[in-house]
């Protein structure tokens, strides 16, 4: 199982609530820790009330070249963030250039006007709303925090054209002297954010906020720990106030004890230098000293985690376990809702790998509504694709979903347990079906889909050079592998000093899996949690390996080491 950072973070804070400070929480939405003054973001924008305009035409010529302006300062937002963000979180700024060229908006904007006589302002203002308000109602995570982009794009053509009438809108924080401030608000926008003066503000505290907007984002590529939505408690009596931000754990402790300040001085050090290590391998490629290129992905449980991957710097996704779409659903979740959780997947990666395993359901990993029978060793029974080709209807609609999302992104697909070459027949054979239903209904699809297995079981891995050729990738699962070749069950604690993924039967497994693999010129990954120990890397890379996937938390870690390997 992967560990989230924020899971571990919060465990060992039990240990720190004996102080006196008060803690607020909220959601944890950039990690690190901050020292400093709370301060509160005073906009001042001007309301855009509505006034009445006689010369419509006038009003829609002022609205243009504000919007033209707005645009143009984009472009410069753009360029002075490349530099601190890098192009993929930069791009923000162009798709915000993108809205203000939005004909539906930038009509509505002209409509509103025509219709009700009134100011450019208030039209904006109003438009901006409604447009916001569509992407609230969206039951896509992502598209939902695209509302706060709305609103931020608005508001910037709404100050230039509040300027043009002399009501000038400053943003206003409160300094304390030379001392570190951390910034509050009930909500950030992207293009606040990326202005913020790192020297001076070091947190970030916002009552509102979505875990997915660009500020979340943004925060957490600048380095700058942040809680979001902390509600009501973060208020103004708050200002001045001396706090601390934990952003892994998503609390804030105010006017902190001396006993609470030195243990959390004493973790920032050692978080800072690690992280300043760590930092400058972000935005490179993982390349060994002599130039081998190794993909370095993540793992992830859940669509939600994909911020955790952009903000890691992982290259994409090598193994999002599905099954636990199935393990937090009632029922067996329909295509419809499959499909728009791998979309969504998709789509946040901009492009980036994602390969997604179909469920391996059974084991430890049990859903009522399946009605598995009880039994004495379900590590090694109804599980993964036993149930699929036992079930083709179940897996057929994981299968359309999966072939639907490939239509929006780089989606691959990989198959767990596999023990026989029928095995991998029978799941492409059910495969092939979906895919001439999907061309038959007029569905889009990736044709060129990727597709390959893991290699967890021994039997896989000893007939690696019969399955090779059925495939485009393997993928070494090594919890279960070495759970499998040991005959330790992974689940039962007190054999737990026996399950050796460094047991040469496993390195062997491991090695005869690579050979194979590269013999039938296919790539070959390991995605088991023997991939983030360090000391194991130099070893997995002379032995031939393609591609590594860990928790988003090892990404950097491992970057940084693979750059030390011959
Ligand atoms: C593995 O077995 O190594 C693996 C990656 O899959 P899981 O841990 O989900 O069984
Ligand atoms: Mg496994």
């Amino acid at each position: 199982m992967v560990t989230s950072p924020q899971a571990s973070a919060t465990e060992n804070l039990s240990t720190l609530t004996q102080d006196q400070s008060a803690a607020l929480h909220g959601t944890p939405a950039s990690r690190g820790i901050a020292f400093g003054r709370i301060s509160f973001l005073k906009r001042q924008v001007a309301p855009a009330q509505k006034q009445i305009i006689t010369d419509i035409a006038a009003e829609q010529e002022r609205f243009e070249k504000a919007r033209t302006q707005a645009i143009a300062q984009l472009g410069q937002l753009y360029d002075a963030s490349l530099e601190k963000l890098g192009e993929q979180n930069a791009v923000v700024f162009q798709i915000h250039q993108m809205m203000l060229d939005d004909p539906d908006y930038v009509q509505q904007i002209n409509s509103l006007i025509a219709d009700e006589s009134c100011n450019a302002e208030y039209a904006v203002d109003q438009v901006a709303a409604r447009f916001a308000q569509i992407f609230e109602n969206m039951d896509n995570d992502y598209m939902r925090g695209r509302a706060a982009d709305v609103h931020d794009v608005s508001r910037r053509v709404i100050q230039i054209l509040l300027q043009q009438k002399g009501i000038s809108s400053p943003h206003q924080i409160k300094k304390y002297g030379n001392e570190p401030l951390i910034l509050a608000t009930d909500d950030l926008a992207p293009s606040e954010t990326v202005q913020l003066d790192k020297e001076q503000v070091v947190g970030i505290l916002t009552s509102a906020g979505s875990a997915r907007s660009h500020t979340v984002i943004f925060a957490r590529t600048m380095g700058i720990p942040a809680v979001i939505s902390m509600g009501d408690p973060l208020n103004e009596s708050l200002e001045g106030h001396l706090a601390i931000v934990d952003g892994a754990s998503g609390t804030a402790y105010i006017d902190p004890g001396e006993e609470l300040q030195r243990t959390y001085q004493e973790r920032k050090r050692t978080e800072d230098a690690l992280r300043a290590r760590l930092e400058q391998f972000r935005g490179k490629e993982t390349r060994t000293l002599s130039g081998r290129k190794i993909h370095l992905y993540a793992n992830i449980g859940s669509a939600d985690d994909i911020e955790l991957v952009k903000a890691a710097d992982a290259e994409g996704v090598g193994l999002f376990r599905s099954e636990y779409i199935y393990l937090y659903a009632k029922d067996y979740p329909d295509e419809e809702s499959q499909f728009k959780i791998y979309r969504e997947a998709a789509q946040a990666l901009d492009g980036r790998k994602l390969i997604i395993r179909t469920m391996d359901i059974g084991a430890d990993k049990t859903a009522d509504y399946f009605m598995l029978k009880h039994e004495e060793n379900p590590a090694m029974g109804m599980r993964a694709v036993r149930i699929c080709l036992t079930h083709p209807e179940i897996f057929r609609t994981q299968l359309r979903a999966l072939l639907r999302a490939s239509a929006f992104g780089n989606i691959a697909i990989m198959f767990p347990m596999i023990t026989s070459t029928d095995e991998v027949k029978g799941c492409l054979q059910v495969l092939q079906q979906a895919k001439e239903e999907l061309r038959q209904e007029g569905i889009p699809f990736n044709e060129n889909m990727e597709t390959g297995i893991m290699i967890e079981t021994p039997a896989a891995a000893l007939i690696s050079d019969e399955l090779a050729p059925l495939v485009d990738f393997f993928s070494i699962g090594t919890n279960d592998l070495t759970q499998f070749t040991l005959a330790v069950d992974r689940q039962n604690a007190e054999v737990g000093r026996f399950l050796n993924p460094f047991h040469h039967a496993v390195i062997r497994l491991i090695k005869m899996t690579v050979e194979n693999a590269h013999a039938h010129g296919i790539w070959v990954g390991v995605c088991g949690e023997l991939a983030a120990d360090e000391g194991f890397t130099h070893e997995l890379i002379s032995l031939g390996v393609d591609e590594i996937s860990v928790a988003p938390s090892s990404v950097l870690m491992l970057r940084a080491r693979i750059s030390t390997l011959p």
